[in-house]
């Protein structure tokens, strides 16, 4: 044999090798695929894991007049349907919003001339009803005539059952800063809405659920989470008052109705040390968490969604207060029944 063939049989065999190693490998990856563990990884998540919330103000109080004035008609068209057909066009993309894709929309609705048949309108609505699902329904609110009186009469209302977080009479201020960069710990993106006012303002329950979380907390001082009652929302209210952060008797387990007080704003928090007023301005950070599937709730693929136009959406539902003019604590005015949360009750009562 030559020098010369040798080289060429030596490059021969290491050409096969390599392509007898690709084959292997190969044959592997596909095995990996269809193993029963990777396929019960892809069952398990079979809900959603990602969302970006975006909708503009001007569009969701649109869609929500819309919603509310045709409730009592023969065609009632639910804001849900209309944003997840726009979120749709728009493949999320809400910078191309404009009301006249609305309006034709709406028309389309109105007539049943609508395609809802798509995954992609299937993913917008279950995201839009996660978000929005309980903004809008029946409620029952105490009427003026017999305010402070042992038989109260309420009225029945369907429209906005969430409230702002900042009650009637009180000022404060936001911009969106979902996102910003934080240092304090270890750097991470800002994933609330820092709502700036006085010290001491009190602060309302958006929607109605159950105390998930209460007490100290390094980061947002003392604070308070509230799991709405179809489990699927988290609110966080965070960096409350020093020395009095909450209404009395709330703690873990407390049912608070929307537009309840739950606590008083204040700049707790950034310490490790409880009661200590860690942040620079007096602010509530709010915070809301989607949860599709419980395994989401503590990890590291927590859904947080921006709320500012969600804030901005809720003055125009502010709960009305007054104080105690012994105690000089405030209260929420009018008396009010979600009929969720009786539902919510009677079903543990049930379980019990
Ligand atoms: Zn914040």
């Amino acid at each position: 044999m030559t020098k010369k063939s040798l080289t060429i049989s030596i490059i021969i065999i290491l050409i096969i090798s390599i392509i007898i190693s690709y084959i292997y490998l190969y044959i592997n990856i596909n095995n990996q695929n269809s193993s029963p563990i990777n396929s019960t990884i892809e069952k398990d998540n079979d809900f959603i894991t990602w969302v970006d919330f975006n909708i503009p103000y001007n569009a969701l109080e649109k869609s929500m007049n819309i919603d509310i004035n045709t409730y009592n008609t023969e065609k009632h068209i639910s804001w849900i349907d209309i944003l997840a057909l726009l979120g749709t066009k728009y493949g999320g993309k809400w910078s191309k919003y404009s009301s006249k894709d609305m309006n034709n929309i709406i028309k389309d609705l109105k007539n049943d001339n609508m395609n809802k048949d798509n995954k992609y309108y299937s993913y917008y609505h279950q995201v839009y009803t996660a978000v929005l699902g309980n903004f809008i329904s029946n409620y029952e609110i105490e009427s003026e005539d017999t305010l402070n009186t042992d038989n109260p009469i309420y009225t029945s209302k369907y429209g906005l059952k969430a409230y702002s977080p900042i009650p009637y009479g009180y000022n404060f201020s936001h911009y969106d800063d979902f996102g910003n960069s934080r240092s304090f710990g270890f750097k991470r993106p800002h994933l609330g809405n820092d709502i700036m006012g006085n010290i001491g303002t009190p602060i309302i329950s958006i929607e109605s659920g159950y105390v998930e979380n209460i007490g100290w907390n390094q980061y947002g001082g003392w604070r308070i989470g509230i799991r709405s009652l179809d489990k699927k929302r988290y609110y966080y209210y965070a960096h409350m008052k020093k020395d009095s952060p909450y209404i009395d008797g709330l703690e873990k387990g407390s049912l608070v109705n929307a537009g309840d007080i739950i606590g008083y704003l204040g700049m707790t928090g950034y310490s490790e040390k409880e009661n200590v007023n860690g942040m620079t301005k007096p602010h509530l950070h709010l915070g809301l968490q989607l949860i599709f599937d419980e395994s989401q709730k503590e990890s590291n693929n927590e859904i947080w969604i921006d709320v500012y136009q969600l804030v901005k959406l809720l003055q125009k539902h502010k709960s009305p207060i007054i104080k105690d003019e012994k105690s000089n604590k405030p209260y929420r005015k009018y008396r009010f029944i979600d009929p969720l949360m009786r539902e919510y009750i009677n079903k543990e009562s049930d379980s019990e």
